[in-house]
């Protein structure tokens, strides 16, 4: 004992510091000199070992009196007749080697045992019609997730038993090897082999789940899908998912919406896009003509002389808005047809208007009207 250093000295604080200057002086120096900032180097092993005796003590009130009062000896069993000095074997148990871990690993060296889980999301692809998205729907779908067992209530245990705390890790989840290393006992945490973190174990397992609490069931859920949805929309169900783990909350239930394609709209945003045939004698002579929208047939005019191709635009046709208020719009685009397979009478029709027509070009003349009699005899001709 007599080439012991002063604990004083070994941290390099005065006999009067403070608990807190001696945790810094403590901190400073086993950052300095700790075997695995100095590999292989006996010296500063010797060093950090005297430094954690140290700490130990000085940290300690109780034997921070002590050592005040009598100096090494009063950890020295010889010089107390054997054995009656303070309990102090080694630093193996120093609460100093967390500190060091914490502040060598970020607190990150020790293991929990495993806490509550969220349950898994679970996805439904659900797909409707476009004139469900315009006016939204209400359904109940089934989806088949994980639950808790209500027979053994998820605890895995058959009904009138319960799971018994592990006796390997004693309920804790891990076990703890020791092994003895030149600067003293190294403690290594390991997830329990037997309960595999779980600390408890199941010696009569639920017939209902087989033990893991958990069965499959298909569940009928109410969806509530708002107007104006489009493809890629995602609907949230909180808590609709898989359950949670040792008392974790459920996941959620997405529920992804995509609309069919409709055979007479095409979709654009908001608005709807619709192709309707004209004939050419309705598309000379203007008409009053059906046309489809989400709610059915309604009217549309058509003025004299539309040409193929021209689109009107019905305001607050089209689909509901999902965010916001009112509809996009409808959009009719025209297609005039040729007319096929003419009767003969309609042939000479079309041969005196083509005349007439090319003796106005020659006199840089405008519609005659007999050329719109020409259209109402056609008109009659083909039956429109
Ligand atoms: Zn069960
Ligand atoms: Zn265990």
């Amino acid at each position: 004992m007599a080439d012991k250093r002063d604990y004083y000295e070994v941290l390099g604080v005065e006999r009067t510091a403070s608990q807190d200057e001696i945790k810094k002086a403590y901190r400073r120096l086993a950052r300095k000199y700790h075997p695995d900032v100095n590999p292989g180097d006996p010296s500063a092993e010797k060093k950090f070992k005297e430094i954690n005796e140290a700490y130990e003590v000085l940290s300690d009130s109780q034997k921070k009196a002590q050592y005040d009062q009598f100096g090494h000896a009063a950890f020295d069993p010889s010089a107390f007749g054997g054995g009656a000095g303070p309990d102090f074997g080694g630093f193996g148990d120093f609460g100093g080697f967390g500190d060091i871990f914490d502040m060598f690993f970020g607190g990150t060296g020790r293991q929990r045992p495993r806490g509550p889980e969220r349950g898994a999301d679970l996805r439904y692809d659900l797909e409707i019609s476009l004139e469900e998205a315009a006016a939204g729907l209400e359904k109940d779908v089934n989806v088949q997730r994980e639950e808790l067992c209500d027979v053994c209530g998820g605890s895995g245990a058959a009904p009138g038993s319960k799971p018994d705390t592990c006796s390997m890790c004693h309920g804790s989840g891990q076990v703890r090897q020791e092994r003895a290393t030149p600067f003293g006992r190294m403690v290594n945490v390991t997830t329990c082999p037997k309960c595999h973190g779980r600390g408890q174990v199941i010696s009569r397992p639920c017939s209902t789940c087989g033990g893991s609490g958990r069965v499959m069931r298909p569940r009928r859920i109410h969806l509530k899908v708002p107007a104006g949805v489009d493809t890629g929309a995602r609907l949230r169900l909180a808590g609709e998912g898989e359950a949670g783990r040792r008392g974790g909350p459920p996941g959620d239930l997405y529920v992804f919406i995509s609309v069919r394609p409709h055979k007479v709209f095409n979709r654009q945003g908001d608005d709807l896009l619709a192709e309707v045939k004209l004939s050419m004698v309705q598309a000379a002579l203007g008409a009053e003509i059906d046309i489809p929208t989400l709610e059915g047939k309604a009217k549309l005019t058509i003025p004299e002389g539309t040409q193929t191709g021209t689109h009107f635009r019905l305001r607050g046709k089209g689909m509901p808005r999902l965010r916001g208020y009112g509809r996009g719009d409808l959009h009719i685009r025209v297609v005039v047809e040729t007319p096929t397979r003419l009767s003969e009478r309609q042939r000479e029709l079309l041969r005196q208007f083509d005349q007439a027509g090319s003796a106005r070009a020659e006199n840089k003349g405008s519609a005659q009207p007999e050329e719109k009699g020409f259209f109402r005899k056609m008109r009659d001709a083909l039956g429109r």
